[in-house]
């Protein structure tokens, strides 16, 4: 799977990719992440790549030239499944999204900054807009990065043991049980002995009862779906 990300801050995007499983699904071939500085795609002698609003009111606006040149570049290369858009008021990120886009070939990831982006991108080159959540942020960045790793890690291959994804929150309709390490006793705080007997039923059925209690006390509403 491909991502290509296109960034007015390439920079802020050379860590979150960089380290465990994310860095781990690059060196196996399992996912390919590029990103572009939208800024080598600037066509004027300041390489600028935002400019005034129409209408006056404050904050500036991404402009459509370099971001045309730069989506019309990719599309020249390669086929993409969705042009994707971090934008607050898109359609609320959630694991079913995740689960449904980690099974794509290649995205595009779009970038906003300042006040957004020209309606006119959104417009006529993005097939999907998606939010992190009901907050704002000063860039798309971090979004993008949210996406990205939250697609890749359920990228058959990427996780050592397959299974672990499966009973995390949100990828049925449970949360996750609680979960324990060594030392067994922790200054009087003990792991729950079903944890510690080796009765693989039995921990199994604990397991899922934590599930389904902390399912019941945080988010109810995933049992009423
Ligand atoms: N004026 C815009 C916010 C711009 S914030 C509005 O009120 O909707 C600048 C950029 O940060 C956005 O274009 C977007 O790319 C990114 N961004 C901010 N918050 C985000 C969120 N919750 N989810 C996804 N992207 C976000």
């Amino acid at each position: 799977m491909r991502f290509d990300i296109i960034s007015v801050l390439p920079d802020l995007l050379d860590s979150p990719f960089a380290h465990s499983i994310l860095q781990r699904a690059q060196k196996k071939g399992i996912a390919e992440i590029v990103v572009h500085n939208l800024r080598d795609y600037a066509t004027n002698k300041q390489k600028s790549v935002d400019d005034y609003p129409y209408g006056g009111g404050s904050g500036m606006v991404m402009s459509i030239e370099p971001f045309a040149r730069c989506i019309e570049a990719l599309h020249a290369e390669r086929k993409y499944d969705e042009v994707i858009f971090m934008s607050p008021d898109g359609e609320t990120f959630n694991q079913t999204i995740a689960n449904e886009l980690s099974g794509k070939g290649n995205i595009m990831v779009l970038c906003g900054h300042y006040k957004g982006i020209d309606q006119r991108i959104r417009d006529l080159f993005v097939t999907r807009e998606i939010s992190i959540g009901d907050y704002v942020l000063s860039g798309g960045e971090l979004p993008a990065a949210v996406l990205v790793d939250a697609i890749v890690r359920l990228i058959p291959g990427v996780l050592n043991d397959e299974t672990s994804a499966l009973s995390d929150s949100f990828q049925g309709e449970l949360l996750d049980a609680p979960v324990y390490t060594r030392p067994a006793d922790w200054r009087g705080h003990k792991v729950p002995d079903v944890l510690l007997s080796g009765h693989e039923a039995k921990i199994n059925e604990w397991r899922h009862d934590q599930a389904l209690i902390r399912t019941q006390t945080r988010r109810p509403d995933l049992l009423e779906d």
